[in-house]
């Protein structure tokens, strides 16, 4: 994500253009609003965004492409500078303690191929040249490292969001813990993970790397950027590498200060729903787009966020059944994939007319 300042504004209300148009790729700062708002400038926010530019993606060779010229690609300048972002990164995961062993994988959109990190290698110690080039399937087409066997959860991701240019995927110790305890992270607490993340569901366990795995990822993924895998992990996607990370360290950060605050013997307050409310207003302005962005404040922090991580039973479910369980058994997550393949179901069988 590219961040758009006063500077960046004032060079365009020189232009004399009157309407400035920007996507989720693009954060206006508020000075740069400001800026806008002075010169009377238009500002339009436009969800999806254009198509990427060719000039940002350097030519893919098509399906059947040569070896040779896979090569090339993963040579050219585009692919050098992911690479050197997804080791930044993931030096930056491991020196927070997000990766165990050889845990964690990261991955980087290059037009319709994807770099990644290779199996069996420590975050936190990756060079260049150990990075991957894999297809949408998962196929490895240049590298001389295997890549992650957990590729195709960061396929089901790019292939759900097409804005989704980095997936990131760690076990960060309290994200994890309320994966393993099955439970999704309350709301309402703190403006940073309001803002920046929004709700972080919890997908229910599968066995990391398989299709199941797929399956329960792909329809939480076009609406959220951070999800708490059921005694796994966390995967989030973001609009660069770099943006990926940042709502991994935001939900992990957030758990941590959840867990640490409900330790303290003092009163337990909330964000009121109308500081909630203003907070999504924020994020609409950044263009950061929230499920919750129509509510009314009555409709926002419903349950009180320390009812669902106090006094809790334990309900001592098996992973395959637990985590979130609603009434019914049932998990957020696995409701959500459930109406999402009913609403799948629906538009099949209309053609696609609702
Ligand atoms: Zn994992």
């Amino acid at each position: 994500m590219r961040l758009f300042a006063q500077r960046d504004a004032e060079e365009f209300a020189k232009t004399g253009e009157k309407v400035f148009r920007f996507n989720r790729d693009i954060r206006l700062t508020p000075g740069a609003r400001d800026v806008f708002a002075e010169r009377g400038v238009k500002v339009i926010f436009e969800a999806d965004g254009p198509a990427p530019s060719p000039a940002t993606a350097p030519a893919a060779p098509s399906a059947g492409g040569t070896k040779s010229e896979w090569e090339k690609l993963f040579r050219s300048p585009e692919a050098e500078s992911l690479k050197q972002q997804i080791c930044e990164i993931g030096k930056r995961c491991w020196q927070r303690d997000y990766c165990d062993g050889n845990g964690g994988n990261i991955s980087a959109r290059l037009g319709d191929v994807f770099i990644c990190t290779p199996t069996g290698v420590s975050k936190g110690f990756m060079k260049p040249e150990m990075m991957c080039l894999v297809d949408i399937d998962g196929n490895q087409l240049a590298g001389t490292w295997k890549r992650t066997s957990e590729i195709l959860t960061h396929m089901a991701i790019y292939r759900a969001v097409p804005q989704a240019k980095a997936v990131a995927h760690a076990h960060p110790v309290y994200a994890t813990a309320f994966a393993m305890a099955g439970l999704e992270p309350p709301q309402c607490l703190i403006p940073e993970m309001e803002v920046f993340v929004g709700r972080a569901p919890l997908a229910p366990y599968r066995t990391p790397g398989s299709a199941d795995m797929q399956e329960v990822i792909k329809p939480l993924a076009p609406k959220h950027q951070s999800i708490l895998m059921g005694n796994h992990g966390v995967i989030c996607w973001g609009t660069s590498v770099e943006d990926a990370y940042f709502k991994m360290e935001i939900t992990d950060a957030y758990c941590r200060t959840v867990v640490v605050a409900s330790h303290l013997p003092t009163n337990r307050t909330t964000i009121p729903a109308e500081g909630v409310r203003e907070l999504l207003d924020i994020k609409k302005k950044l263009g950061l787009p929230d499920p919750r962005e129509d509510y009314k404040p009555v409709q926002l922090c419903e349950v009180d966020p320390w009812n669902m991580i106090s006094d809790r039973p334990c309900g001592c479910s098996s992973p395959a059944s637990g985590g979130g369980a609603d009434a019914g058994g049932m998990t957020n997550a696995e409701l959500e994939a459930l109406v999402q393949r009913v609403t799948d179901e629906i538009m099949r069988s209309t053609g696609g007319k609702s």
